[in-house]
């Protein structure tokens, strides 16, 4: 029966991925073994056998990891990431690995080396980064949960995009071991689901401490599925009215505020908020990605993995081609950056300054979470853009991370929840952020909405 199932599964993907491509790779041989052999004690496996799609930047071990760049050519890790092998020994069957932007590096999906992944709901858009496959691999109905990775919002924005759940855990919730490094004071796995109770299932599962990250932090994993039905009634939803002005598209605005008028008939109270150093988020997470990334990505020299360029008569050649060849445009643009913010002479105006901010960003959450229990606000100013709209326009493709990107600043854990289609029945989400470690907490306030408030429509593409 499981193995059946995914058979079917892998026959959708397979079927839609010349329309979408949301896979870069589809493992069908390792999955139906996998099925197979949870056939014969399924019961020993809280997972039963689900189908599961993983981001190219996460490593599976025998299965490419190309993170959506040349300079990783055909990479197979020798070794699971930690999230990866608790998934699979809960009786997760993964089905394939999902397109991405290079090294997670954009929000559209369109800086993959292997071509954008399209939106189910408009195939003529993006489906958001930079785990667009991943979104759209729950999207179009091919898997109920997928994993991708955040930096400044790539799982919310994409989610948001295609009409999902997705959620980004506190910093340290999740182990990193096995996820390539892009900013990793940053980093975190994030969870997309077709509803909020496949992320707890899968949460539940992945989260914890793990003695291969020493960022992974030493703190009790709650049953997530049994939070799920709580009451919302009393909680406090704290609103940045702030955060509704300049670039929110109108109809995003609408239905984001009868998404707060609904919670509120849940019975919530919403406050006012201020969050006066959000503003600074952008500017403050393209300096510290930037810095970090241009450390974390030192390490790709045709030496030691992937591609290495031909035709190089000495060292410096050779790494110098291979990276030449090997990266794509925006992630060269980030390595130049974040060379250019530490570089001596500049590193007080601004890493060291952002460093500072960041710490105020962070403070303005901790007081606005004196007085209440989430914060709410539209995950992405604007409905999925056309494909190529952007791409020309760096600063405009890195404002779609305006309300995403302080969760990540601050370490704390937010998730983005379907709300409401635009009159051209592209989906708009609303995030809400979470103090730290409460993670089951936004669960089960999604839960609650959207069961009062589902989503009514399917996308265009579907594999239903
Ligand atoms: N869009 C943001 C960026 O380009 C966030 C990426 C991410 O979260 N990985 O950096």
């Amino acid at each position: 029966m499981i193995k059946d199932e995914i058979k079917r599964v892998i026959a959708n993907a397979e079927r839609l991925n010349p329309t979408l491509n949301s896979f870069l790779s589809i493992d069908s041989d390792v999955a139906l073994e996998t099925a197979g052999a949870l056939e014969v004690s399924p019961r020993q496996h809280p997972l039963g056998g689900i189908p599961i799609a993983i981001k190219d930047n996460i490593c599976t071990k025998g299965l490419r990891t190309s993170c959506g760049s040349r300079i990783l050519g055909n990479y197979k890790a020798q070794y699971d990431a930690t999230a990866v092998k608790r998934l699979k020994d809960a009786g997760g069957v993964i089905i394939g690995k999902t397109n991405m932007d290079e090294f997670a590096m954009g929000s559209s999906n369109e800086n993959s080396a292997f071509g954008p992944a399209r939106n189910p709901w408009d195939i003529e858009r993006v489906p958001g980064g930079s785990s667009g496959g991943s979104a759209v691999a729950v999207a179009s109905g091919v898997v109920d949960v997928a994993l991708g990775s955040e930096t400044g919002g790539s799982v919310r924005q994409p989610a948001s995009l295609c009409g999902i759940f997705g959620l980004k855990p506190t910093y340290g919730r999740i182990s990193r071991y096995g996820l390539v490094a892009f900013a990793s004071s940053l980093d975190a796995i994030g969870i997309f689901g077709s509803s909020a109770g496949s992320v707890a299932d899968v949460i539940g599962v992945i989260a914890g401490r793990d003695p291969l990250d020493s960022t992974s932090a030493d703190v009790p994993v709650p049953d997530y599925h049994s939070m799920l039905e709580h009451e919302l009634k009393g909680k406090r939803i704290g609103v940045p009215r702030a955060f509704f002005g300049e670039g929110l598209d109108e109809e995003v605005r609408d239905s984001v505020e009868t998404a707060i008028e609904s919670f509120r008939g849940l019975g919530c109270e919403i406050i006012d908020i201020e969050l006066p150093h959000a503003k600074y988020g952008i500017a403050v997470y393209y300096i510290i990605a930037t810095a970090e990334a241009s450390s974390n990505l030192a390490r790709y020299d045709g030496v030691r993995y992937g591609y290495r360029a031909e035709n190089a008569t000495a060292l410096r050649e050779m790494y110098m081609k291979t990276r030449e060849e090997g990266f794509g445009p925006e992630v060269k643009r980030r390595i130049m950056l974040g060379t250019y913010v530490l570089s001596s002479g500049y590193y007080d105006a601004y890493y060291s300054k952002a460093q500072k901010v960041r710490a105020l960003v962070r403070d303005d959450y901790r007081a606005a979470f004196a007085g209440c229990d989430f914060v709410l606000t539209p995950t992405s100013p604007t409905t999925a853009f056309r494909l190529g709209e952007r791409s020309d326009d760096p600063l405009a493709m890195y404002l779609s991370d305006i309300y995403t990107v302080s969760a990540n600043l601050a370490g704390l854990p937010a998730i983005s929840i379907p709300c409401g289609l635009s009159s051209e029945r592209l989906p708009i989400g609303v995030q809400l952020i979470g103090n730290y470690w409460t993670e089951g907490d936004l669960l089960n306030a999604a839960n609650i909405y959207s069961t009062n408030y589902p989503l009514s429509q399917k996308p265009m593409i579907s594999a239903e």
